[in-house]
């Protein structure tokens, strides 16, 4: 059994510490910043940091890795086409990476970033997807380095997942992307319940994640470019005739940069 905690870190990312508890040993995805999760193995003295996975380049998910690499020993696996420091194992699509004990197949997911990648781990029950900066809970990534097609042919292969699927993302954007999500669809019954609740559970300091992609294809607008409802949204805003779901795509992520 994996048990999987956010570690906070800087101001709304979170570093995926995955513990397994019977070896004491753990693996975090993305840590930013060394110092929450050296306060983690500070707090759990025999537990051996053994696996660290990162998505993406930027600093906010690789901070932390050459620190916790020189005193820990733990293996890097980043994307290949990035510059990760530190890093023992370069990871390409398609590829599979075992950590604790789980299998993760690699997903090239470029958009966010060109090179970034999830990591997806099919468990019948409870399948569990890390995937950085790209899916985020109602929302996805901004397009830094990728184009709208490359980022919604990404998506939509990541909504390919089973409904069950466990999504971990790295930042606690749910609140804002909601109030995204009720303006492009304010009829959505999904959407209006989804952004009481994490209304209240932010009031609670409670963390929205992880999501699922039952969820996600429910309430999040950029996995819904198919909609009618959407679309027109879409062409409202732009004021064209948005005809295909990459068009709306890129309507709904230009709308939210601004929004
Ligand atoms: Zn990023
Ligand atoms: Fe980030």
């Amino acid at each position: 059994m994996i048990q999987i905690d956010a570690l906070p870190a800087f101001t709304d990312n979170y570093i995926w510490l995955l513990q397994d508890n019977a070896n004491k040993r753990c693996a975090v995805v993305d840590p930013g910043d060394a110092a929450p999760v050296l306060a983690w193995l500070a707090r759990h003295p025999d537990w051996q940091l053994s696996d660290i996975l990162i998505t993406h380049h930027h600093a906010d998910h690789v901070g932390g890795v050459a620190e916790l690499k020189k005193l820990t020993g733990a293996k890097v696996y980043g994307p290949a086409n990035e510059h990760i420091p530190a890093r023992d194992v370069t990871l390409q699509d398609n590829d599979e990476v075992t950590v604790l004990g789980l299998t993760f197949a690699v997903h090239a997911v470029p958009g966010h970033t060109l090179g970034h990648i999830a990591f997806y781990h099919e468990n019948s029950q409870r399948p569990l997807l890390f995937c950085g900066d790209t899916l985020f809970a109602a929302g996805c990534g901004r397009l830094f380095e990728g184009t709208p097609e490359q980022m919604h042919h990404s998506l939509s292969r990541l909504a390919k997942l089973p409904d069950s699927t466990l999504v971990y993302c790295a930042h606690e954007y749910t609140l804002s992307n909601l109030r995204f999500a009720v303006a492009v669809e304010p009829s959505n019954p999904d959407v209006t319940a989804r952004f009481e609740q994490v209304t209240r559970w932010r009031e609670e300091d409670r963390i929205s994640l992880p999501s699922t992609l039952e969820l996600e294809r429910k309430t999040n607008p950029f996995l819904r470019a198919s909609q009618p409802s959407v679309k027109q949204k879409a062409d409202e805003r732009t004021g064209t005739d948005n005809t295909s779901p990459v068009a709306v795509f890129a309507a709904l992520r230009a709308w939210k940069d601004k929004f």
